[in-house]
């Protein structure tokens, strides 16, 4: 898994926005270490363990914990791993779109290629709130949808703004919000239509970012692309905050991996080098839980 994990991060994600012979595909292009650890996490759980074991108690620690060995790892696949767990409450408030997407988004099979979800034996979902000038407020967006034919929950309507943090935009559907004519609402927005189209999501570009390079996050423009109303019209906010708040507690649990793991790589490289500098390095951030104290040169003295 480390070696994967080195390959899926040296060799970063490419935007590929036309195939060989120039007609339009807006796909990202990732190693194939990436997909490999996908698969594993996958295999392994990350997603779906907790939604397997519901009937049993402890059944989102257990899942916390095989997160947490992921994690150890790869923290760029943790992304869309961790929103695929997160968005079964919010995709509940549509029980057709449960009934037709929760089997396949809890089961334990992973392919990487671009086609319908349906045709896969496991998807990925990711989430589209942000926009450029809004942020964290999202009642600022400006992305709207407009019915095809019947109007509210469960409908199908066409989608037509922008996404400015996109991120994993390679899964199978997001749940991202509009503005419907009766409020925000939220929206699934699967890469391929039904009638097994490339759905009208165009890639701008990726971001250039400062870590968690295995995966990508793009900016995106909806140009009428397909989406299926979830939930009830106008509370689109309450509906995708059912997933934001799980994505938000694996936020907790993956910092914190990330500094044990942090942890793990000064020891080590104390204990090879036989430097009792490193141990004083790890001793001072964990007394002061500031790393940046134990920066200061005089403390990085033999005491
Ligand atoms: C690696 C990465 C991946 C991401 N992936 C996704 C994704 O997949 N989908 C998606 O939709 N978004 C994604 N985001 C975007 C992320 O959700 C936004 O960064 C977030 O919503 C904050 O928006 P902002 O960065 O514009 O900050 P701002 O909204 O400008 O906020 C800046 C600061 O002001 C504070 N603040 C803002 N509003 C208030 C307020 N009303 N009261 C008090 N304090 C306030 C905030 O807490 C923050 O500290 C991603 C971001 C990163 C870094």
């Amino acid at each position: 898994m480390m070696e994967l994990a080195r390959q899926a991060n040296e060799i970063k994600p490419k935007f590929k926005p036309f195939a060989r012979y120039g007609h339009g595909i807006d796909e990202v292009e990732f190693h194939p270490a990436y997909h490999r650890i996908m698969a594993l996490g996958i295999e392994r759980g990350v997603p779906s363990y907790a939604w397997r074991n519901e009937d049993r108690p402890g059944a989102h620690v257990a899942r916390m914990g095989i997160s947490y060995l992921h994690n150890q790892a790869d923290q760029g696949t943790s992304c869309p791993l961790t929103m695929t767990y997160a968005c079964v409450p919010a995709l509940r408030h549509q029980p057709e779109s449960a009934q037709a997407w929760l089997p396949r988004i809890i089961a334990t099979g992973y392919d990487g290629r671009s086609m319908p979800a349906w045709d896969k034996p496991g998807d990925t979902i990711g989430t589209g709130m942000t926009e450029e000038q809004g942020g964290s407020d999202v009642r600022a967006n400006t992305t709207h949808a407009t019915p095809v034919a019947a109007v509210g929950s469960g409908q199908l309507y066409r989608i037509v703004g922008h996404k400015w943090f996109y991120s994993a935009p390679m899964c199978d559907a997001h749940l991202v919000l509009a503005y419907s004519p009766g409020g925000i609402s939220c929206f699934l927005m699967p890469r391929w239509t039904p009638d097994g189209r490339r759905n009208e999501v165009r890639i701008q570009r990726l971001k250039d970012k400062l870590g968690d390079w295995s995966n990508a996050s793009a900016e995106v423009e909806f140009q009428n692309a397909l989406a299926w109303m979830v939930g009830e019209e106008g509370r689109g906010v309450a509906t995708i905050l059912e997933m934001v708040a799980l994505t938000l507690q694996a936020s907790v649990l993956l910092r914190a991996c990330g500094q044990s793991s942090g942890c793990g790589y000064v020891l080590r490289i104390a204990v090879r080098s036989g430097a009792w500098s490193g141990f004083w390095y790890l001793a001072c951030a964990r007394a002061d839980g500031r790393a940046d104290r134990a920066r200061v040169p005089g403390r990085l003295k033999h005491p």
